[in-house]
């Protein structure tokens, strides 16, 4: 079956995420559109991707526990994992690598995380928004061997994007997915870019605000409504 989904949003713990961005507003969101299925994907986080996946729980959504990871090349990738295992042992080395820049709160806005009624139980101190010292070879094989997804984000965007940064996508890794944003003319992007017709390529919301969420306009094939299914699908 084709299912409707967004698998890049954002919550309160990103720094640029609006504070309306909490698990329960989320899954709400999504269900009042009607989505199949989200992916939580924080800057170099997954903390609050269980809340998010609790929040879900009773309700037809699947919830993919994501990181969007920074590259040393300044690259942005969003990874999708499995299991909250998975992308917990991902968050470890990335928590070891990343810059470490106290947050400015008057700058970015808090970094919140949050359980499943919403309610603060921490917050991060030091800017997640920054790049960590993986290069994207190594990032592919440490989300390979956790089972992971390694997708390039927003690749038609000049800020973070890989085309932008790298001026082409690169042979290696072994990429397959790549993924554009919500308001890209993907028409006028292949044919700026007609080596990309060979990715498979879908596009996604990056919502920092509630608002962004996508409608109904994002489908991926699978099986089941589970998460392997999902990523199997993508
Ligand atoms: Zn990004
Ligand atoms: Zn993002």
């Amino acid at each position: 079956m084709e299912i409707a989904v967004d698998l890049h949003i954002h919550t309160v713990l990103s720094p640029c995420g609006h504070e309306d961005m909490t698990p329960n507003n989320i899954v709400n969101m999504a269900c009042l559109k009607e989505l199949d299925a989200i992916a939580i994907t924080d800057h170099n986080s997954c903390l609050n991707a269980e809340a998010v996946m609790m929040c879900a729980k009773d309700k037809n959504l699947i919830v993919i526990p994501g990181i969007e990871v920074e590259t040393v090349e300044e690259v942005h990738i969003v990874c999708l994992f499995e299991t909250l295992e998975d992308a917990r042992s991902m968050q470890e080395i990335i928590d070891e690598r990343r810059l470490k820049i106290p947050l400015n709160e008057n700058i970015f806005g808090r970094q919140l995380i949050m359980n499943h009624h919403d309610e603060i139980t921490d917050s991060v101190s030091d800017l997640l928004a920054v790049a960590t010292d993986i290069d994207i070879d190594t990032l592919y094989e440490l989300v390979r061997e956790r089972n992971g997804l390694f997708i390039p984000a927003h690749v038609d965007r000049p800020a973070n994007g890989l085309i932008s940064i790298l001026g082409a996508i690169p042979i290696t890794p072994d990429i397959r997915v790549i993924e554009l944003s919500k308001n890209c003319d993907e028409q006028a992007f292949l044919t700026k870019n007609p080596r990309c017709k060979k990715y498979k390529r879908y596009k996604a919301s990056d919502a920092h605000f509630l608002w962004d969420v996508l409608e109904r306009e994002c489908f991926v094939h699978a099986e089941e409504l589970s998460v392997r299914s999902v990523l199997q699908g993508i």
